[in-house]
């Protein structure tokens, strides 16, 4: 039978990709994205109503995002020499890098297991990929890199820092190492920087080649799509122009801008979540049978028994976690839990224990 027009049409590489899927999540414990799990202060909320009802949103937003940009530089002390990027999320400013830097041939080099749209993004941009795994106990095997890199030359190296799914901040001493024998750029993707207090933000004047990426989704604001990257003028001047004009809309320049403006009450959440953290981590050491990795993230990677079956019977509990089993062989039998509020904690605790005692 002769192949369908898009199928002859769209490329192979396209057709073979399954779409990045997200579960349903209506009225369960939702644990499976690395959301911030707390709402805004009232007083706050209230002034966001506020601003939105006078919004033109007849008009295009500011293309420049001068206001956004300058009171992100300030509130998150980015070095007064380097500049910033602003994406709809920090996948865009991956997808942004990718297709600046995919020349033929290059490769995009990163970890593995690490963050799946890495992989994904370097197959839209038509770029190889070389994935290096990490030791078993998700460290970064510095000899390892250090020979791919040789070998690879690749263009970019994509690292994050604490890295998902594990949850672990690399060594800063084994980090550097590689940005300094990279011949390409190096991007650390700090998606997870507020949980975890370590940062390259302050090395980006040491080296030439290297980019570091935030966004604002796991501190609070998941909903407006909001991430950046940092650096050098040299990089940025470029990227810029693959930005899409107007790429940030209206409301999250209003919003992002207002909420910046209190960034104590974004800190002061992340502080919570990294508590909460401390007692979950505690609490399934305690239940037996489970290997618990440390994190620095606002999540927790753990390994169990039948963690398939334990996945869906918790999902059937109203209780959507992240199953990572299959996903690595690294990763056998292990689920990722989202740091919650307290009370959400307790439940999923609660029902794990159940389970694991009815199993
Ligand atoms: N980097 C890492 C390591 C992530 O885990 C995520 C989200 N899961 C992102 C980047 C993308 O975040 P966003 O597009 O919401 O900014």
């Amino acid at each position: 039978m002769a192949s369908s027009l898009p199928d002859k049409i769209i490329r192979q590489e396209i057709l073979a990709l399954s779409a990045y899927h997200v579960p349903p999540a209506e009225n369960m414990i939702k644990l499976d994205a690395m959301e911030n799990p707390y709402r805004l202060p009232s007083f706050l909320s209230e002034e966001i109503s506020r601003i939105t009802a006078d919004v033109s949103i007849n008009r295009y937003p500011d293309p420049y995002t001068t206001a956004l940009r300058k009171t992100l530089k300030g509130a998150l002390s980015i070095p007064s020499d380097m500049e910033i990027m602003l994406g709809n999320g920090s996948d865009e400013i991956i997808q942004i890098i990718l297709l600046a830097t995919a020349k033929p041939g290059a490769k995009l080099l990163t970890v593995e297991p690490g963050f799946a749209m890495f992989k994904m993004i370097a197959t839209f941009a038509h770029m190889e990929y070389v994935g290096v795994p990490l030791k078993p106990d998700f460290s970064l095997d510095l000899d390892m890199m250090l020979d791919a890199i040789a070998s690879h030359q690749p263009a970019v190296i994509f690292l994050a820092y604490p890295n998902n799914p594990s949850g672990n901040l690399f060594d800063t001493y084994t980090l550097e190492k590689i940005i300094a024998a990279s011949p390409g750029l190096v991007v650390i993707d700090e998606a997870y920087h507020p949980f975890a207090g370590k940062s390259f933000m302050n090395k980006l004047a040491d080296y030439p080649n290297l980019l570091v990426m935030r966004t604002l989704s796991k501190l609070g604001l998941a909903g407006l799509r909001l991430g950046f990257v940092a650096g050098r003028q040299e990089w940025l001047s470029h990227l810029e122009k693959l930005r899409l004009p107007y790429n940030i809309n209206v409301i999250t320049q209003l919003v992002a801008t207002k909420i910046m403006q209190h960034y104590d009450v974004l800190q002061q959440q992340a502080e919570s979540v990294k508590q909460t953290r401390t007692q979950l981590c505690h609490f399934l050491g305690k239940i037996g049978d489970i290997e618990v990795y440390p994190s620095d993230a606002n999540f927790v990677l753990f390994r169990i028994d039948n963690a398939g079956q334990i996945f869906r019977q918790l999902q059937q509990r109203g209780v959507l976690i992240k199953n990572l089993d299959n996903s690595h062989p690294l990763l056998k039998n292990c689920l990722r839990v989202t740091v919650g509020t307290p009370e959400e904690n307790d439940y999923f605790c609660s029902t794990l224990q159940d389970l694991i005692a009815g199993n």
